[in-house]
């Protein structure tokens, strides 16, 4: 019979259509999914704790022999009650089974049980401790040495309980066919990886801890080679197998660039310079990502390199997120040049259809050297003349698939240069941006205002924003940013987290008088714009927005940002927001608002008060949150990982790289990665299937 792993979830035995609901609700709908749904946690059962030692409220296998077993009727008619004492020698305890009359057979004074459960204080028993609720028990039969191994604890719902998940996932290991093998057999062999079927029969079931840690290390590593595999891929699609542009060395327009910034470029931009500079002069595509906090001068090297493509002959394109920002961009870098020979044009959605048409024909005839634009750029109907560079700002805009696009454009290939202010861990570039370079610019320019930043509790809420009106009332320009739009019913005290909310309260209330605006993702573009280059312009004072505002504009005259519920972000966001501020000359602050009085929540709030490095930000965030956030910030295009842990797995990510590098040579093995990537990640790797 055809059997399929995309098969949906009723296939297996147990499930019907009440259980399939409810595990869809967690992301389970195929036998794959249920298969790679891993536990969330183990019970080792071949550590047993003795009696002495049990606390109420752990879980714990105990073992010990029955010195009495007891039978009462409870209080509800036909209710049985079970109840042994077992002795281990260290002390006493108490278990109770409800129901189930016919375990007296079984449960005879004399007998050894091995239990695993939850203890909880004896019922009357004057501080005794008990057992109820067996995740699972055995009586042995002598002193043999049966042993439970190592349970799986999974995140279950009050539908699916523990047993359920053990109950349905043993089935489908047990009744379903094997999944073939993935990893090529000399990978298997030099990094001693055991068998896939047995991995994910252990990752489940696992007989001790020892095989469990390896079953796990040999999920993970499959889940990193593959990613690393298809970033491989990437790159020798877009990278080695295409001709590049083998730019010059540095000549006459370059010099006059050099001499029109207004500043010498920092340590860190000119040793990144020399990276960009060097790439671009070989004839391999340069792929390359430029980290860099907001404000550490990103922007400079952008232009360079653009005046360096043009200085070649060809014409750079420079795409921002937004199209504010690319008209900023447009303002100030035509601004920069109109004393060269540098023409530069501006391609946005809102230009009129006649503009529109022009502009598209000057990129076709070379009239224009340097457009700059938002993502309409790279869209199919702009021909450009000869596109030698590519200046892309915000990584998390910008997914790998749309990376990979660009080489069609040309029959070069042009240079690409990703300009990403979100600092990523430095474990994580490489299963992030497995296909580019990475520069770093570290350290900011010099002269740079520090934003003065407090954590406040909310009952001062008032006092803030007494202190905002101040400010506003003296010329300054403030933010506002809330983690939610809309507070929903069922949750009315979570009306301070929500844009709508605060700007209804602040803007009749103590701003009243004070011309405010509000901005928000589900806006429509248009009106979003609007309340964006009014606010940009100075007509409103103070924003009261989500993060949309995150990759919004520069407004060097807004110095204060209020952010409510701080507790709701992670560190790395909450410093990509306050980069809004602190653009211009004035003293800026930025107030984190919390409720939270945890201790935990208070200590990784206090981290923004003492440092202003995004990448130390970003490392105290991997290590306090974990990775999912990242991987939801990057769109990185390859799905979450399920097993593999960044933070903890490096050893096992530089294997799986160093693997991917080996086995990705010939034609053969290229093939058969391209046809197992197409069907993990169908939508990401059409571009490179197709060819
Ligand atoms: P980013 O794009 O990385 O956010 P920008 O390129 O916009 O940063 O630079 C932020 C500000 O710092 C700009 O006003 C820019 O003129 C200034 N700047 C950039 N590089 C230098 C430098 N080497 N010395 C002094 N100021 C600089
Ligand atoms: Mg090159």
């Amino acid at each position: 019979m055809g059997m399929s792993w995309e098969d949906t979830i009723d296939k297996v035995k147990g499930v019907g259509p009440k259980k399939a609901q409810a595990l869809k609700k967690l992301g389970i709908s195929t036998l794959y999914d249920l298969l790679t749904y891993y536990p969330r946690a183990y019970i080792d059962q071949s550590h047993r704790t003795p009696f002495a030692e049990l606390r109420a409220g752990e879980t714990a296998t105990v073992s010990g022999v029955i010195t009495n077993l007891n039978e009462r009727r409870g209080s509800r008619r036909g209710m049985t009650i079970l109840t042994a004492v077992l002795s281990d020698g260290t002390g006493w305890l108490q278990m109770t089974w409800f129901n189930q009359p016919f375990l007296k057979k079984k449960l005879l004074p004399g007998k050894r049980v091995l239990a695993t459960g939850k203890l909880t204080y004896a019922f009357g028993g004057r501080g005794a401790l008990a057992m109820s609720q067996m995740q699972t028990f055995e009586v042995l039969e002598a002193e043999n040495n049966t042993s439970f191994g190592v349970l799986p604890v999974y995140s279950s719902t009050e539908a699916l309980n523990q047993n359920y998940f053990r109950k349905i996932i043993h089935e489908l290991l047990t009744n379903h066919p094997e999944l073939p093998e993935v990893i090529p057999g000399a990978v298997i062999e030099r990094f001693e990886l055991i068998d896939r079927w047995k991995a994910f029969a252990a990752i489940h079931f696992p007989e001790s801890m020892e095989q469990l840690r390896r079953a796990r290390a040999r999920l993970a590593f499959e889940e990193l080679y593959v990613i690393q595999c298809g970033l491989l891929l990437i790159r020798k699609e877009t990278v080695e197998k295409e001709k590049g542009i083998r730019h010059l060395m540095d000549s006459r327009l370059m010099k006059q660039v050099y001499g029109l910034l207004p500043f010498k470029l920092t340590a860190d931009q000119a040793a990144v310079w020399k990276e960009i500079s060097a790439d671009m002069e070989k004839n391999v595509p340069m792929r390359r990502l430029v980290q860099g906090d907001v404000g550490s001068g990103k922007t400079a090297l952008a232009l360079l390199a653009l005046a360096k493509t043009i200085e070649n002959g060809y014409q750079g394109a420079f795409m921002a997120p937004t199209e504010i920002l690319a008209r900023q961009h447009y303002e100030k870098i035509s601004a920069l040049l109109k004393d060269t020979q540098i023409r530069v044009g501006l391609l946005v959605g809102s230009l009129t259809p006649k503009k529109h048409r022009e502009i598209l024909e000057q990129i076709g005839n070379h009239e224009l050297d340097l457009i700059v634009g938002t993502h309409a750029l790279i869209q199919e109907k702009v021909v450009f003349d000869a596109l030698g560079l590519v200046v892309t700002d915000e990584q998390h805009r910008f997914g790998i698939s749309q990376r990979a696009a660009l080489s069609k454009k040309s029959d070069v290939t042009p240079d690409v240069l990703v300009m990403t202010a979100t600092p990523i861990p430095r474990t994580m570039t490489l299963t992030v941006y497995g296909d580019l370079d990475v520069s770093r610019i570290e350290h900011l320019p010099p002269g740079r205002q520090p934003i003065r930043t407090f954590l406040r509790h909310s009952d001062r809420r008032g006092l803030i924003y007494d202190f905002v009106r101040k400010e506003i009332e003296s010329g300054r320009q403030a933010y506002v940013v809330c983690p939610l739009i809309e507070h929903d019913d069922e949750n009315a005290d979570n009306r301070l987290c929500a844009a709508v909310d605060v700007f209804e309260e602040l803007s009749h209330g103590v701003f009243y008088g004070i011309p405010c605006g509000l901005v928000h993702g589900r806006l429509p573009a248009k009106e979003k714009e609007q309340v964006m280059t009014d606010f940009h312009d100075g007509k409103l004072k103070l924003l009261v927005s989500t993060t949309v505002i995150e990759v919004g504009v520069d407004v060097p005259n807004a110095s204060i940002m209020v952010i409510e519920n701080a507790d709701r972000f992670g560190l790395a966001q909450l410093h990509q927001l306050r980069g809004r501020v602190g653009r211009g000359t004035a003293k800026s602050y930025c107030i984190l608002v919390s409720e939270n009085r945890s201790p935990k929540t208070q200590e990784r709030l206090k981290i923004m008060e003492q440092t202003s490095n995004g990448f130390v930000l970003a490392e105290e965030d991997l290590r306090l949150r974990g990775p999912g956030q990242f991987f939801g910030a990057m769109q990185h295009g390859l799905g979450d990982l399920k097993i593999a842990n960044v933070l903890t797995d490096t050893d096992i990510l530089m294997k799986a790289r160093r693997a991917a590098k080996e086995t990705m040579i010939t034609d053969d093995e290229r093939r058969y990665m391209e046809q197992l990537l197409a069907i993990r990640y169908k939508m990401n790797f059409e571009h490179i299937t197709d060819s």
